[in-house]
C-alpha cells in the first residue's frame, strides 16, 4: 500500500512540501494536503491589496487548481490531531497518516493588548488589510504608529516595510507633509540579522522623515485618548494606530500536545517532532529561523528531501539550511533583497543587495514560479 503523507495547512510550508513529494514519489506515496480555506494569498500580497495594487481576486490562487500528481486537495477544518497515533480529525473526515506534518502556521490573538481591538487597526490577516484599505483614505492628517505588540511575528520587515510604502501613498495623495509616521520596533535595528540591510532602512527613514523607535513594544492602548504605551512608560500620541498582532500557533495545535512554550518544537536538522514521523514546518514550529515564507519553505523543501531519501534510500539528505531570500520592500517600485543563511555555519549570514528596480522584478518572478510549481498555472 502507497505510505499516507498527510500535511495539515496549505501555506508555504505544505505547499512547497506536497509539490516535491509529488514531483519525486507520484505513485509510491499519497498525498492528503488539508486547509480550511479554498485559495492562498502570498503574505505580501497584503502590501498590494492594502494599497490599492490589486483586488482579492487578483492575489488569490485557489487550491482547486492543485495538478501535481499523487496530492489530493481538502478544504477542511482541522479539529483535532493526536501525534501519538498520527489520526487527524476535521469537520467532514477522520485520516490516519503513517506521515504526518504540521504546517498550519500562525494566528493572531487580536484580544491582546488592552485597547488594540478597539483602538487599532492591522494588516497582518486579510480581514483587517480590508477594513483598513477603507479607511486609509480618509486618513489626512495626524500620526501613524506602527507599533510591534510582541514577539516572535511574521516577516521582520514587514512593520518598516509599511512605514516606507505608506510615506509613499501619503505622498501621492499630497497629504505626506501634513502626517507623520513612525515604527516601534522591539529590535535596536529594523532587521538584526542583516546590518546592512538595517542602514538602508534607516537610511531611507531619514530621507522620508519616519522615525524609528527601537527596542520598545506597544503594551497597551488608551483608544479614547488616542495614546500608545511602551513598554519603558513612554507614550506616543496617534490618530492611526497599527498593530503587529500577538501570534500564537492554532487552537487545534495547542490542544494536541504538540507544542511547547507556544510553538512546536522540532529537530532543527530535519523538522522532527519528538513524535515519531510527525514533523513540523514553518511558522507554527520555534525552529531558530524568522517566522517567514522563504523559510516555511525551505523547510518544506527539506522534510521532503528527508521522506524522499527514507522511501528511496540512500545516504541522509543534507540537514535542513535555514535558508531563503527576503524581499524587502523600499517604496517607488524598488525592492531590496537579503540572503539569510540561518543554519549551515556557525553564525547566520545576511548580505544584502540594495533597492532596485530589476530585484522587484525578481519578487514578481518568485510569486510567479511558486505559482506554477504548487497550482501549475
Ligand atoms: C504583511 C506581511 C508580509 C509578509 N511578507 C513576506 C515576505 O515578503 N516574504 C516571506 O517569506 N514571508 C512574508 N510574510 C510571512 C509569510 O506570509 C508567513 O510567514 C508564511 O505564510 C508562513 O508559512 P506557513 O506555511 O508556516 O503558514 P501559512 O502560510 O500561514 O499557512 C498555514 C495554513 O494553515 C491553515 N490552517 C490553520 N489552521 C487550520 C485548521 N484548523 N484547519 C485547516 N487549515 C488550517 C491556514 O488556512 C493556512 O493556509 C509576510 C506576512 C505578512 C503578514
Amino acid at each position: 500500500m502507497n505510505e499516507r503523507i498527510v500535511i495539515l495547512g496549505a501555506g508555504f510550508g505544505g505547499l512547497e512540501l506536497s509539490a516535491r513529494l509529488s514531483s519525486a514519489l507520484a505513485g509510491d506515496v499519497s498525498v492528503t494536503l488539508i486547509d480550511k480555506n479554498e485559495a492562498f494569498v502570498f503574505g505580501f500580497s497584503k502590501f498590494d491589496l492594502l494599497f490599492g495594487r490589486e483586488n482579492l481576486e487578483g492575489v488569490r490562487s485557489y487550491y482547486r487548481d492543485i495538478v501535481n500528481p499523487g496530492v489530493q486537495f481538502r478544504q477542511e477544518i482541522v479539529t483535532s490531531i493526536d501525534p501519538i497515533a498520527r489520526r487527524v480529525v476535521t469537520n467532514r473526515n477522520r485520516y490516519d497518516a503513517d506521515v504526518l506534518v504540521v504546517a498550519l502556521g500562525a494566528e493572531y490573538d487580536f484580544s491582546v493588548p488592552p485597547g488594540f481591538s478597539e483602538g487599532g487597526y492591522e494588516f497582518y490577516s486579510i480581514d483587517g488589510v480590508l477594513r483598513l484599505r477603507d479607511v486609509l483614505p480618509s486618513f489626512r492628517s495626524g500620526a501613524v504608529v506602527i507599533g510591534v505588540l510582541g514577539e516572535p511575528f511574521k516577516c521582520p520587515p514587514a512593520p518598516c516595510e509599511a512605514a516606507m510604502l505608506l510615506d509613499e501613498w501619503l505622498v501621492a495623495r499630497g497629504v505626506r507633509s501634513k502626517t507623520q509616521i513612525s515604527v516601534v520596533s522591539p529590535w535596536g535595528t529594523p532587521v538584526p540579522v542583516s546590518s546592512s540591510a538595517s542602514k538602508a532602512i534607516l537610511d531611507r527613514f531619514a530621507e522620508r522623515n519616519i522615525a524609528f523607535v527601537p527596542d520598545q513594544v506597544v503594551t497597551s492602548l488608551d483608544p479614547a485618548r488616542q495614546i500608545a504605551f511602551l513598554r519603558d512608560g513612554r507614550s506616543l500620541p496617534y490618530d492611526l494606530f497599527l498593530g503587529i498582532p500577538i501570534h500564537r500557533v492554532p487552537a487545534v495545535v495547542e490542544t494536541s500536545g504538540l507544542s511547547v512554550d507556544g510553538w512546536i518544537p522540532v529537530d532543527k536538522a530535519n523538522l522532527a517532532t519528538r513524535f515519531p514521523h510527525v514533523y513540523a514546518v514553518g511558522d507554527v514550529t520555534s525552529a531558530p529561523v524568522p517566522k517567514a515564507g522563504v523559510f516555511a519553505e525551505s523547510a518544506g523543501r527539506a522534510v521532503a528531501e528527508h521522506l524522499i531519501a527514507q522511501l528511496r534510500g540512500g545516504g541522509p539528505p543534507k540537514p535542513y539550511d535555514g535558508a531563503g531570500s527576503c524581499y524587502i520592500e523600499f517604496g517607488e517600485h524598488k525592492v531590496g533583497r537579503v540572503d539569510a543563511d540561518f543554519l549551515t555555519g556557525p553564525s547566520p549570514t545576511a548580505p544584502f543587495y540594495g533597492p532596485s528596480l530589476e530585484t522587484a522584478e525578481e519578487k514578481r518572478e518568485f510569486a510567479s514560479t511558486r505559482r506554477r510549481r504548487w497550482f501549475g498555472h
